[in-house]
This record gives structure tokens, sequence and C-alpha cells, in this order.
């Protein structure tokens, strides 16, 4: 089999709007490596989009999959429940930030445990508005569109959208948006566009992810959370993509030491298998009425075994360590890289949730999108996957599996150097 026939038959087969990023088909992985259908090796800097924090074929995730496959794969939790939904919710009520008591609902996607947030948000609050911020990323459902604050590719042509969703800056000094201006934008919208009262939560990305890995500092989360208190509103913390030891914490929001009242989490959670869920305090927890939340696969019997070796696992292998590390490499290198290439304008880090942003002649106002796709390209060429991101598309972001070895860092760093050079 060979991609480029994999390619036609997917062209004639798919249809375009579900972007593929790499013309690589892959026959089988293992931690930080990919093999394709062509016998070709590739470093995984992507993991899955930030999924297998623990490697592809974690030992321990794929031995407690089996071991659940062989007793059951789906009975459905709203038909008959089983035990580990209700061990992953007990585990990650205590591992999530804050000492008020917790529960967790189990859902399937990112995006369906963003629609559940806010439902959970508006029957506690009883109200409607929702905010949410510039470049955010938080899903391709109907709400999670509306809630996302990029128009392309996102949104183009599926509006409209639900109403009362008000977007402000996310503050990103990098782009000129300070964080003074953004909480300006909060006060303006309360006086201009919709009364504080009414605005049920806030939902904010720690680190925004596909936006372009800009964090919020903790002086700025600690102000949100301030701000939500004063007025009765919910702070829901999407940690869809940050969460799980990405930033060298178990959640971005440790760094700033704040309680959420809600928290959005999947991804990284079952390394690979399709779980996601709502963290929250208790009594809003509670607010939905029975029957109010669910789905089908919500909380599938193989992610909850998944989930809990994920959580064995990035605590015996000190993965939060782990990722401070592999960032501290990660900028050394670009860092290095930066002194002779003055396109490469910024190298930002949280733990190893790690960017590089390309602009022209370090003009931080002049991004360079075709050179960062140029890049992107040359490094799979030479056997290194990588993604881009960014509101203006010239980010590229390092996503490698939390247990990759060092060396292999080292080797997928190599190769991204020598492709800065020759594009
Ligand atoms: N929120 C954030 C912060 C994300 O990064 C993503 C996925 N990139 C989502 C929500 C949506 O998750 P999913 O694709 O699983 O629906």
């Amino acid at each position: 089999m060979e991609n480029a026939t994999l390619w036609s038959r997917r062209e004639s087969a798919i249809p375009r709007g579900l972007g593929m990023m790499h013309q690589v088909f892959a026959a089988r992985a293992e931690n930080a490596e990919i093999w394709d259908v062509e016998g070709r090796r590739f470093l995984d800097f992507a993991a899955g989009i930030a999924v297998t924090n623990t490697g592809h074929n974690h030992p321990a995730v794929k031995a407690a999959v089996l071991a659940q496959l062989d007793n059951f794969s789906h009975v459905c939790a709203q038909v008959t429940p089983y035990e580990s939904y209700v061990r992953l919710a007990e585990r990650l009520n205590a591992a999530a930030p804050g000492t008020t008591p917790k529960k967790t609902i189990f859902l399937t996607t990112g995006a369906e445990a963003v629609e559940n947030a806010i439902k959970i948000a508006r029957a506690a609050t009883g109200r409607p508005g929702i905010i949410a911020f510039g470049g955010g990323f938080h899903g391709r459902t109907m709400m999670g569109m509306a809630l996302t604050g990029k128009v392309a590719p996102y949104k183009t042509g599926f509006g409209p959208f639900p109403g009362d969703i008000h977007h402000v800056p996310f503050p990103a000094p990098y782009l000129g948006i300070s964080e003074a201006e953004s909480l300006l934008a909060l006060e303006r919208l309360f006086k201009v566009d919709i009364d504080a009262s009414r605005v049920a939560a806030m939902i904010i990305e720690p680190v925004q992810g596909e936006g372009g890995f800009y964090a919020a500092s903790p002086a700025f989360m600690r102000a949100l959370r301030d701000i939500c208190d004063q007025n009765g509103m919910l702070l829901i913390v999407d940690e869809i993509q940050s969460g799980f030891a990405r930033t060298g914490a178990m959640f971005a929001t440790d760094h700033a030491g704040i309680e959420p009242d809600l928290m959005t989490v999947a991804k990284a959670m079952a390394g690979g298998f399709p779980i996601s869920g709502v963290i929250g305090k208790a009594d809003i927890m509670d607010a939905a009425n029975p029957g109010g939340l669910g789905g089908t696969y919500g909380g599938s019997p193989l992610g909850c075994a998944a989930g809990l070796a994920v959580l064995d696992t990035i605590e015996a292998e000190g993965l939060c360590e782990r990722a401070n590390e592999i960032g501290d490499r990660i900028v050394r290198r670009c860092e290095a890289i930066r002194q002779a290439d003055k396109g490469l304008g910024d190298v930002r880090t949280v733990g190893a949730m790690s960017a590089v942003e390309f602009v022209i002649d370090g003009d931080a106002t002049r991004p360079d999108p075709a050179r960062t796709a140029r890049i992107v390209g040359e490094a799979r060429r030479n056997g290194l996957l990588l993604l881009s991101c960014g509101v203006r598309g010239n980010v590229v972001r390092f996503l490698p599996p939390l247990t990759i070895p060092f060396g292999q860092l080292e080797e997928g760093l190599a190769i991204f150097e020598a492709a800065t050079k020759s594009a």
C-alpha cells in the first residue's frame, strides 16, 4: 500500500471539510514513533493533537484496556454502571485543583464536555450569557463553534450559532494584547453588551491550544476568578489540550493556584481512547436534573480503564517533571536557532506545551504562515511530524509524548532545526 494511492482514495471517499495535515497513512505506532504504510519511520511531535501524552501503546494502558475487553466493552453507564466509572471520577475529583468537594461526569469528546459544562453552568445559575475569548478553541459542535474565537475555517458557513455568547480579547502580549486591555474589555462588555448579572459563566483555556499556545498568566487567571466571584458567574476552565501533565502540572490551572467551578477534560486523559469529562464543584454539578446529562457512549468502560492507567502512569513515570525537562530542552534548542534566524520571532513554553512563532524580519505584526507550512512539510520529508497552529497560522507547536526518550526528542529537534534552515 502506498500513501499516494490511499490519498487519492481518500479524496473520492472523504469530504475535504475534514482537514488532514499529513499525507502519511499510519500503520503502526510505539511511544513517540509512527511507521507509515510504506514502512517509513516518523518521530511524532503531534501526539494525535496532545492525546498520547503517555505515548502510543503504553504497556500499562494497553493491558488495562485488554483486561476490560475480556469483561465487556459496552453496557452503557446509564443502564448498568460499572466500578471503573466511579473510581475514575473519584480520582479526578481528588486530582482537580482546589479543596471544594467535586463530582465528575464522563462524555466522549472534548466538544461534548464543553457542551455539558455550559448546560450545567446555565442550570446552576439560571442565567443565559457566556463569555469566551478571542483565539480560543472549544470544539466543532454548535456551542463549541459559538464559543470558539476564530471564524475561518471553524465557523465559516455553519451559522447561525447559539446566542448570548460574547467574546473578549485573550491576553497575548506578543500579539500586542495586554492583560489590562483584556480586563478592560470585560468591564466594557458589562456596560455595552450584557449585564454581568445575566452572565452564567466565562470559559477560558489557561493555555490556548489551537489559538497558538498563548498562556494566561497566573495573575490573569486570579483576576478572572475574582470577577466571577464578585458577579456570581462561574469560571469554566477548558483543560482539554493543556491537561494531564502537559504543562508540568496535572492541570495548567494548578500554576495559577485557583479553583475553577467547572473544568473540561478530554484528549490525554485516556491516552487515545475516546473519553472526556466535566469535573466541577459538587453542588454545581448537581444542578442539572436526573436524565438531563449523559450520552450512550459517555464514560465508555474502555476509556475508564485507560484513564485509570494513564493517571497511574503519570505518577509512576513522573511525567510532570518530565514535561518540564522536555520543555526546557525544546526552548534551549529553539532559542539557539533564534540567535541566527530573525524569522523565529518568539519561543514560549509552559512545561512541555511549547511553540515557536514565525514572522518576517523579527516583526511580530508580520506573521509568516507560508514559511511555517514549508517548515512543517520539510520536517515531514525528513521523518518528523509537526503541527502548526495559531490564529495567524504561523506557529509550530511541539507536542511529543511526555514519555519520549530524550535521544529521540533531540533527534526530532535536529530535524526541525534543519527544516528552519532550508525553508
Ligand atoms: N477544547 C480544546 C481546548 C481543544 O483543544 C479541543 C480539541 N482540539 C476541543 C475543545 C475539542 O475537542 P474534541 O476535538 O475532542 O471535540
